[in-house]
Order: structure tokens, then C-alpha cells, then sequence
């Protein structure tokens, strides 16, 4: 019988190199309509199970080819994806909602990125030696791949995420199994058709599609997976951390964040705003480095706050293929619903929201009526203990507080579980380095926002994550060092 109607996109597995079909799927909506257009396959132990013995299959041969043959794979792989750029990028738009205009500029040329990234910096790694005379003895370390690496991505930026992990993980000499986000797996499934031409052997890169619970427990259950690298929520690494303590598993966890901006009053209005009003709302509020509590010195509050939502509303909402469009939709109804309830809670605490959800109206083009958008809302009045000021929202909502001095503010912007990203505003260079160091935050930007340079170290403190990604934190998290001893 023939399940699914033509009109649906239907995803397969791809594991050992071949698309293989599921016996059940999972409906994926279109979040910019409301629509189920494609339908993603219900994974679980035994699709892993098959996944995982073609990984452990394809290990020997891909971890004994040399970092430059991996190279030019890598390579190859990237310049694909450059091809079907437009492609990729209609395909992350309509699947996630995000704006074309994102995925054009942000989304898939990092992932095509990411890719020469890996191949560039794993030929240039090299490994300690010492020596110990008075022994008559050197040291010196080996680095070998781990084996299976387990890779679970999110829904936010989907390919961006997944091949920051494909990418280090294979150049490195790892085979792996990954399952991306089960609301946006779209893009994954599209570079699957890409990895033969690119030269990839089969078995190295199996990607399994479904549900978090039942496909990604089963990765994570696998003894045969040493090694899972996940981003995502802090509620759903702590099940990874539980499920994959019996295998002492290396982990990798890339988790939540509650991100806050400081502006002091010797800020420069007029670079600070644009940014701010840009980390609080870009990808719909939904990158994990979104800010989402705003810190404003007292002798600038109110002007501030006065240009801040002036700037916000300026921001469009809408269908995310329009290009004059900044807001698309948000990934699914019930985000959206927890999201609004976010500003609902706030309201009911006495907080003031001064622009956006249930204060402006919300003009939608007929097609997109049904779709799960969302002003960019912006709070004010809250308490340091308010929900909104505490919690990840992960939508576009940002809140606006004032402040009186750096030692306040400092720990004002620690006293939150999170510790992932933060800004600074000031023109002050003693006081940004003095303030930079204070926080507990694996990231801090100072007088700009979201300017990366993949060498360094990427991550979390506190609930927002363990283990660094980066050229060098990325190698040595994928590889397994060995410390040899030569007597002489
Ligand atoms: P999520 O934790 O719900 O899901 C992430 C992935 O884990 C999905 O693929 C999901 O299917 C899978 N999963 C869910 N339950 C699982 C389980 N029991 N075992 C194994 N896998 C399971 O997160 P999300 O809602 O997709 O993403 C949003 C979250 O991700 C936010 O908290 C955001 O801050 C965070 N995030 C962090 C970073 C970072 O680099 N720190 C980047 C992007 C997103």
C-alpha cells in the first residue's frame, strides 16, 4: 500500500553508502504555512544498529588514509555544496523558517565552510615531544581516531550545526553515525546524495533520521559509540550524560544559553543598538548566542531603551522567502506557544512589554496565515528573579534592565545557570578587560557580536555546556592521545 502521498517529500536513511527506507516516518510541517510537506523516517535501535556496523566497517580504511587524502575529500565535499548553494539554502528556509536571506548568507556558506575549515587545519597539527636526559629518555604523544562518533544536532541551524561535527570528526579519521534534529532534517538528507561524488567511502558518514528519544537514545545506548557529540538543550544532556554513563562515553556537550548584554553609558549608541537589536532577534531569536537579557547603565537607560525598540520595530516579520523579510517563522507551534507564554508570564509578573507580541499587530500575506510567527518583543520592568530573565526563551524576545555600576552588573549578568555567551559595550578598554574576565560566560564580545574565528575554543560554561569545539579543541575531543616513552 502506498503509505505517503506523492506530494510529500519522504527522507530516507543513509547508512553504508546506500539510501535505505524506513518502516515508519515521522510528518515534518513547513513552520513559514503550517503544512506537513515532507515526511522524516521514525528511526530507532535497529537503523542505528545497521548505521553503526557500517561506521565500524568503514573505520579501518578511513582511518588509515593520510590528514591529506581526508583533505581533499573534505575539500571536494565543500566546493558540492557551493554548487547547490541556492538549493540548499531554499531547502533550510522552507524546512526550519528561517529566512532565505539567512540561509543564503549565514547557514549553508558556513557549512560549506566548515568543511574547508577541517580539511585545512588537520594538516596542521603536530604533537609534543619532551625529553628527560638525566633518564635517557623522550616523551612524545600520538594522536589516532576514537572510532564511532555519535552526532546529535539540533533544529536551529541545521546543516551549520551538523557539519561543524561531520567535518571534525571525519578529518580526524572517525566514522560516524549522526542524527540531526527530527524537525529539520531536511538538508542533511540532500548532502547524503553528495558524499559518493565527493569520494567519501561508504560506511564513513551514516546519517540516521528521528525522533530524540528513540533514535538518539539509541545512539547514545550504543556500546559500540564511544563518543557522542551533541548539541542541544541542557534538559536533553542530561538524559545523554545518565544514558551514556555505564559506557564511560566521551562527551561533548554544546547546551543552552541565556545570554546577557552590558551597555555602559560611554557605549557607542550607534553600533551598539543595530548589534543588539540583531543578537536579540537574528534567526528569530533562535541561535543559542542570541542575547536575551540587556543590562543598560542608568544615565542611558532611558534613551536607550527609547532607540532599541525604535530599531526593533523596524525589523519585518514574515514570509521567509521575501528578502525584504529580517523575522521568519518560528520552528513549530508549540515552540511558538511556549515562547508567547514567555511574554504572557511576564505581563502577569507586572513586567511592561513595549513593542511586539500582543502589542502590535501582526500583518501576515495570505499564505503564511497558518504559520508560526512572531513580533520581535521587547520587555521591560523585570526582576532579576523574573522567568523571563532566568529561563531560555530561545524565540524573539529580549528584556531590557537598568543598571548602576560594573561591580552590580557583573553579578547581575553570573547570577543565571547558564554561562555561554555574553557582550560588553563600552569605549572604556580597562573596563571591558576587567569585566571580560569577570564573567562567567565560555564567550565574551566586546563592542560587536557573533565574529568567530573557528581556531578558537567554542562553548559553555556552567549549564550551558562541557568540552570546547574549535580547530585544536575539535582535533583533540576526535582523537585519542597516547604518551609514548623511547629509553636510549
Ligand atoms: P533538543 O535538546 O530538544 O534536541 C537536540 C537534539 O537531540 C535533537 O536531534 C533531538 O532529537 C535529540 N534528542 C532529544 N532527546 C534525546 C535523547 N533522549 N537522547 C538523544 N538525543 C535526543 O534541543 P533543540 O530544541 O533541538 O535545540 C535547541 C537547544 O539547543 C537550545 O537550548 C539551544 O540553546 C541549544 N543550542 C546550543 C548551541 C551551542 O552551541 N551551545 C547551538 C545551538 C543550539
Amino acid at each position: 500500500t502506498m503509505a505517503h502521498s506523492k506530494a510529500f517529500l519522504v527522507l530516507e536513511n543513509f547508512i553504508g553508502g546506500e539510501f535505505v527506507p524506513c518502516s515508519s516516518y515521522i510528518d515534518s510541517y513547513n513552520p513559514s504555512t503550517g503544512d506537513v510537506y515532507c515526511k522524516v523516517p521514525d528511526s530507532g535501535k535497529e537503523e542505528v544498529e545497521a548505521a553503526v556496523k557500517a561506521a565500524k566497517d568503514a573505520f579501518p580504511i578511513w582511518s588509515s588514509k593520510s590528514p591529506l587524502e581526508r583533505s581533499q575529500i573534505l575539500n571536494k565535499l565543500a566546493d558540492l555544496i557551493e554548487h547547490d548553494l541556492e538549493a540548499f539554502a531554499q531547502a533550510e528556509s522552507k524546512d526550519q523558517g528561517k529566512t532565505i536571506t539567512f540561509a543564503r548568507t549565514v547557514d549553508i556558506p558556513r557549512a560549506v565552510h566548515n568543511f574547508r575549515f577541517f580539511a585545512s587545519s588537520i594538516l596542521h597539527h603536530v604533537t609534543e615531544c619532551t625529553e628527560m636526559p638525566t633518564m635517557g629518555c623522550m616523551h612524545y604523544t600520538s594522536r589516532a581516531p576514537v572510532g564511532v562518533a555519535g552526532l546529535i544536532s539540533p533544529w536551529n541551524l541545521p546543516l551549520y550545526l551538523l557539519t561543524w561535527k561531520i567535518a571534525p570528526a571525519i578529518a580526524c579519521g572517525n566514522t560516524v553515525v549522526a542524527k540531526p534534529s527530527e524537525m529539520t532534517s531536511v538538508t542533511a538528507w540532500m548532502m547524503c546524495k553528495l558524499l559518493e561524488k565527493a569520494g567519501l567511502p561508504p560506511g564513513v558518514v551514516n546519517i540516521v533520521f528521528g525522533m530524540g528519544a528513540k533514535a538518539g537514545e539509541a545512539l547514545v545506548c550504543h556500546p559500540d559509540v564511544p563518543l557522542i557529540s551533541f548539541t542541544g538543550s541542557t534538559l536533553t544532556a542530561q538524559r545523554i550524560m545518565e544514558k551514556s554513563a555505564p559506557h564511560c562515553k566521551r562527551l561533548s556537550l554544546e547546551l543552552g544559553g541565556k545570554n546577557p548584554a552590558i551597555i555602559f553609558d560611554d557605549a557607542d549608541l550607534s553600533q551598539c543598538i543595530p548589534t543588539t537589536v540583531r543578537s536579540s532577534f537574528a534567526n528569530q531569536g533562535e541561535i543559542c548566542l542570541c542575547t536575551s537579557r540587556i543590562f543598560v547603565q542608568r544615565g542611558i537607560y532611558n534613551e536607550f531603551l527609547k532607540r532599541f525598540v525604535a530599531e526593533a520595530k523596524k525589523w519585518k516579520t514574515g514570509n521567509p522567502s521575501d528578502p525584504e523579510v529580517n523575522v521568519g517563522a518560528l520552528i513549530s507551534k508549540e515552540h511558538l506557544e511556549k515562547v508567547r507564554s514567555y511574554v504572557k508570564k511576564a505581563q502577569a509578573e507586572g513586567a511592561r512589554v513595549l513593542c511586539g507580541e500582543g502589542v502590535d499587530p501582526l500583518a501576515l500575506p495570505p499564505g503564511n496565515q497558518k504559520g508560526y510567527f512572531m513580533l520581535p518583543t521587547v520587555i521591560t520592568e523585570l526582576k532579576d528573579e523574573s522567568c523571563c530573565m532566568q529561563e531560555e526563551i530561545f524565540g524573539p524576545v529580549t528584556c531590557v534592565v537598568a543598571f548602576d555600576t560594573e561591580e552590580e552588573v557583573i553579578k547581575r549578568a553570573n547570577g543565571v545557570k547558564y554561562g555561554l555567551a555574553a557582550t560588553v559595550w563600552s569605549g572604556n578598554v580597562g573596563r571591558v578587560h576587567r569585566v571580560a574576565h569577570r564573567l562567567q560566560s565560555g564567550l565574551v564580545w566586546t563592542n560587536c557580536w557573533l565574529v568567530r574565528d573557528l581556531n578558537l575554543p567554542f562553548g559553555g560554561m556552567k549549564a550551558s555546556g562541557i568540552g570546547r569545539e574549535g580547530a585544536k579543541d575539535s582535533y583533540e575531543f576526535f582523537t585519542e592521545v597516547k604518551t609514548i616513552t623511547i629509553k636510549h
